[in-house]
């Protein structure tokens, strides 16, 4: 059960896969928290993959059937998730669910699938046969065995709909924290800046890297050190790559994206680790306010225009990399 920190009025439930809090600085009351955690297991009910009567189940249950009626909020997640998989030429991919499926990372008893298997799952993921029918709203893959995640988005659009509620009760200050998907709500008490951490993928959690600092705004990563198996040596984790099926093999260990918009955020956060370096800043271009802070294994830390107004390293053994894309 959800378990309710009166003195500060912040409320901590297990959903979306993952610890989410929300904690009320200024205005609020219980009655916000319940609202917020009930549209949370809402959202859940709606778009998990592992429940067999959500959307996306239904709509995968159905692929190469027929067209699914799914809920406003699926609808739309969807259609912003295919929004970036055209805009990255399907880096970005929410029919990635064969090969999630398929690796299960992050269940404890993995290891790497016989490359027929894998084969066949990359042969599956392809957003063009992901048809969306606005009228009557409608989602149908056209292949059998097609499958939707939105594990890489979901919790982005959760904390953006989080904020409505918040923006409803008058809440003038909020953290909103959905497993390290930060959005930092109004303005602290004090007037300064929100400060958030960007953890150190290297280190136990609660360590900092560096600090992320602004108004408003949601801070959201995406990396290799949280769902990952290591087989002979190699580590394997949760990102893949359409291309080859395999987990995304670059030599990147986070991706952070700071931005007004969680749901943004979150794709972005997914979709600039698939793309890598080079070809992230280039894409980043298009978002206005919106900053990325890439991290490689050697501590190298690359930072796109602008986010050195925003972020400082903290951690000496990280430095910032010689090439700059100020
Ligand atoms: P992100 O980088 O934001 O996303 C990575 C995730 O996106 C991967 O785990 C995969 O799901 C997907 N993905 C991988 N490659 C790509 C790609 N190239 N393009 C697009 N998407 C990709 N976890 C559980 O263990 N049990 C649950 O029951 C469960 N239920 C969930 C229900 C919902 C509605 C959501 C949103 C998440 C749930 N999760 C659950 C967590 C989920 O499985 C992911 O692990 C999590 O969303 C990853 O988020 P992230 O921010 O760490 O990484
Ligand atoms: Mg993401």
């Amino acid at each position: 059960p959800p378990s309710l920190h009166a003195e500060e009025l912040s409320m901590t439930d297990f959903v979306l896969g993952t610890v989410c809090t929300v904690r009320l600085m200024e205005g609020g009351s219980k009655a916000t928290l319940d609202e917020a955690f009930s549209r949370l297991r809402t959202i859940e009910d709606r778009m998990s993959a592992n429940r067999d009567d959500s959307d996306i189940s239904q709509v995968n249950v159905m692929a190469g059937k027929k067209p699914v009626k799914v809920s406003e909020d699926t609808f739309y997640v969807i259609s912003k998730a295919l929004e970036y998989a055209r805009l990255t030429n399907g880096a970005f991919d929410p029919s990635v669910g064969p090969l999630v499926k398929l690796w299960n990372i992050g269940s404890g008893d993995e290891k790497v699938p016989p490359t027929e298997k894998i084969m066949a799952a990359k042969a599956l993921v392809d957003w063009r046969q992901i048809v969306l029918d606005t009228t009557t709203r409608t989602v149908f893959l056209k292949k059998p065995g097609m499958a939707l995640d939105l594990g890489a988005i979901a919790k982005g659009y959760a904390a953006d709909e989080i904020e409505k509620i918040l923006l409803n009760h008058k809440v003038k200050s909020a953290v909103i924290d959905l497993g390290g998907n930060v959005f930092v709500f109004g303005s602290k008490k004090d007037k300064s800046s929100w400060r958030i951490g960007i953890q150190n993928p290297e280190s136990e959690r609660g360590e900092y890297l560096g600090i992320v600092s602004a108004g408003q705004m949601t801070v959201v990563t995406s990396g290799v050190y949280e769902r990952y198996f290591i087989e002979n040596g190699k580590r394997y984790h949760h990102i893949m790559s359409t291309q080859t099926g395999f987990p995304v093999d670059n030599d990147l260990i986070s991706v952070s994206i700071v931005s007004k918009s969680s749901i943004d955020a979150d794709a972005l956060s997914t979709a600039l680790f698939v793309l890598g370096i080079e070809k992230g800043m280039e894409f980043l271009k298009q978002f206005p306010d919106t900053y990325a802070i890439f991290i490689d294994k050697d501590h190298n830390v690359y930072l796109s225009p602008g986010a050195g107004k925003v972020f400082t390293l903290q951690d000496k053994s990280y430095r910032y990399a010689e090439k700059c894309y100020c």
